[in-house]
């Protein structure tokens, strides 16, 4: 037997795993306005903007609500916990320092918020949009750390009774 691809790499070193990216890439220069949202990542939190006078969830960071422009957004703790909700594989690195495959994916995260980032610790094949994920806290450089996410094993798991109505 001879499978093709999955799981192996070619002949240019290229795989299919979906790994976290290591220190070279470009990495954010935080304003005064996402610091907040750079602290939280070193701290492992995934940090979100809540607009108390309107009640959404708000992300990137924004001096103002983007939705009634008031400037009461306080900082809250997000579960982590999301669903991709599009995705897309990138196979050729921008910049040398890239490692290839990565994913960026769109993710609308438990709090009502949309998240751009890139799914790890899974296999391209693993991809798919419904794909139930959970953020994860990769230190990249002393004192920068990135939010990814990966697939949620938790509610992956076949273990809930099915049967049960
Ligand atoms: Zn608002």
């Amino acid at each position: 037997m001879s499978p093709s691809g999955s799981g192996e790499k070619n002949a240019s070193g290229v795989g299919t795993w979906l790994a976290p990216q290591r220190a070279g890439i470009p990495t954010p220069s935080p304003s005064l306005v996402s610091e907040p949202f750079w602290a939280g990542a070193r701290a492992g939190e995934l940090r979100y903007q809540w607009c108390e006078a309107c009640g959404v969830a708000v992300m990137d960071p924004q001096p103002a609500c983007p939705r009634c422009l008031g400037s009461e957004l306080e900082w809250r703790v997000s579960s982590g916990r999301g669903t991709v909700s599009s995705f897309t594989v990138v196979w050729r690195a921008p910049l040398p320092a890239f490692q290839v495959p990565y994913a960026p994916a769109i993710v609308e995260m438990a709090e009502g918020f949309t998240l751009l980032t890139n799914v790890i610790n899974c296999e391209v094949d693993q991809l798919k949009v419904g794909l139930p994920v959970e953020a994860v806290f990769v230190d990249i450089e002393q004192d920068v750390s990135l939010i990814y996410v990966q697939p949620d094993e938790a509610n992956l798991a076949p273990g809930h009774d099915q049967l049960a109505t």
